[in-house]
């Protein structure tokens, strides 16, 4: 069994803009995130639900995540880079998207990227039965399989917008890790290549998972000086899964009542932990 340090929002009912998917600007700061060690010898049965917005781990790893493509010049665009350093990211398709362009989603699993689960056409699954959700997951589900051959086994929530109930039945059905995000450049208000460069070199620190689209230009033409200052800080890149098999427990020695919010966050309580403004997921 593995060490899994698992992180769990409340209940997360967040709106963001953004995403190009035309939801109101209608923020709310996020829930406070608590967290706790689970020791290997902790049954997993012990946190039904879950969801990561960053993961402690040993070393300089960190995950970049493309949300909302893929987009037919962009993307391949972004893959070029990805592949010139060598690096390993994470894309949280739209099922129409991915349905559009399978030929750029299996090229980005052929050049080893992970391929998430992002829903079909973003919605706010928070607001939408169990039956829609099922069906926005289980048709990006099926054109992710269809265009690459495997399942996903990771989703992120349209705008990190989800249920604590949601969460556990969608982890229950489809086995998906929920996967939020620490570091969100807000790049989808479109600020400058620059502005999304600086905002990520603030924001990342070891077991970041950076949140970003690559459907806007300037996000692309922010990429190569991002990827440039991130390796020139030492870090290195992971997709969002190989990370969460890095999770350390918190402390060497976890308090022996390690129950839900026994633990705080492991993080100073900054905005690190959470976004800054409204999430776009
Ligand atoms: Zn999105």
């Amino acid at each position: 069994m593995r060490f899994v340090f698992r992180r769990y929002s409340a209940l997360l009912l967040m709106f963001g803009a953004g995403c190009g998917a035309g939801l109101g600007q209608t923020s709310t700061q996020p829930s406070a995130v608590t967290a706790a060690a689970v020791p290997s010898a902790t049954p997993s049965s012990a946190i039904s639900h879950t969801s990561y917005n960053f993961i402690h781990v040993d070393g300089p790893y960190i995950a970049m995540t493309f949300d909302d493509g893929p987009q037919e010049k962009l993307t391949p665009k972004l893959l070029d880079l990805l592949a010139q350093h060598h690096i390993k990211a994470t894309f949280f398709v739209i099922g129409q998207n991915a349905a559009e362009y399978p030929d750029i989603v299996a090229r980005a699993a052929r050049e080893g990227h992970e391929i998430g689960n992002h829903s079909w056409s973003h919605p706010n699954l928070a607001k939408m039965s169990d039956e829609s959700v099922r069906k926005q997951l289980r048709q990006t589900d099926d054109a992710i399989k269809q265009a690459t051959g495997k399942r996903p086994t990771v989703m992120r929530p349209p705008y990190g917008s989800i249920s604590a109930r949601q969460k556990h039945w969608i982890h229950d059905e489809f086995g998906y890790e929920i996967i939020l995000w620490d570091v969100d450049p807000l790049d989808w208000k479109r600020p400058g290549p620059a502005v999304v460069t600086n905002r990520i070199l603030k924001e990342t620190r070891p077991g970041s998972i950076v949140l970003s689209h690559d459907i806007h230009p300037g996000t692309i033409e922010a990429m190569p000086e991002t990827l440039n200052q991130l390796e020139a800080k030492g870090f290195k890149f992971v997709t969002v899964s190989e990370l969460i098999a890095m999770a350390k427990p918190e402390t060497p020695a976890p308090s022996p009542s390690h129950g839900q919010n026994s633990s705080p966050a492991n993080r100073p309580a900054s905005k690190g932990a959470s976004p800054v403004a409204s999430p776009a997921g």
